[in-house]
């Protein structure tokens, strides 16, 4: 793909992620930290992909002067995600939406900033209209921090179910905690996030309530 943009002039977006950060050890996240990545975890192939593929446009960024923009993807959420695609919000809303157990991987005291996706999208768009030369790589997501425990309670409230929860091996290499510093989004951009994830939830479980009902 870079090779195709370089051959067309074209102006090429990666949608990178907060996983370049692996299991942090600064809190929140600026863009200047390099990360804390087990290259040999079940989870590597993802993050060092994503690391490779930003060394790649940098590359040719510095190489070819290529137009690229490189954006720092945080956990987003919003209807239309698969109800089994496995992440932790589609998980918790159709769990409790059927009324089965909540499943918490550890003690559920890590943490997620959880992004609705709306904001994302205007932060995509914003980023790749902006002025030639700004390549990032640039932090997009909502820096409002939750525990998976309080995302769950979140959850149950909504849904008004009483599901219990049930506690699951943490996955290896879960990153304990999770936080972007969007400074420079707001300075480049003018960008923040406006959608509060309680208002994002319940957008979310109606879309999966109609998806369900469709479906029985
Ligand atoms: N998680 C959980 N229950 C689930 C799915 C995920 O407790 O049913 C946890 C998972 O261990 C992680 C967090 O929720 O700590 C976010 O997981 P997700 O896969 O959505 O995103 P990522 O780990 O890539 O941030």
């Amino acid at each position: 793909m870079l090779g195709l943009a370089k051959r067309l002039r074209a102006r090429i977006f990666q949608a990178s992620t907060s996983e370049v950060y692996g299991d942090p050890a600064i809190h929140p996240q600026p863009e200047s930290y390099w990360g804390n990545v087990n290259p040999i975890g079940p989870r590597s192939c993802y993050d060092e992909g994503k690391r490779c593929a930003e060394t790649l446009f940098f590359d040719y960024y510095r190489q070819h002067n290529l137009d690229i923009r490189v954006a720092r993807i945080f956990n987003t959420y919003g209807p239309r995600m698969h109800p089994n695609d496995g992440r932790v919000v589609s998980n918790f809303i159709v769990q409790a939406l059927k009324g089965e157990p909540i499943t918490i991987y550890g003690e559920g005291q890590q943490t997620r900033s959880f992004c609705y996706v709306d904001d994302l999208i205007d932060g995509i768009v914003r980023f790749v209209d902006a002025e030639p030369g700004f390549a990032g790589p640039i932090n997009l997501g909502n820096p409002s921090e939750f525990t998976i425990r309080e995302l769950a309670q979140q959850v149950l409230d909504i849904v008004g179910e009483k599901s219990k929860l049930v506690f699951c091996p943490l996955p290896a290499d879960d990153p304990t905690q999770r936080k972007p510093d969007i400074a420079l989004a707001r300075e480049k951009l003018g960008w923040e996030p406006r959608v509060k994830l309680e208002e994002g939830l319940k957008k979310t479980v109606s879309y999966f309530e109609d998806l369900l009902l469709e479906g029985e």
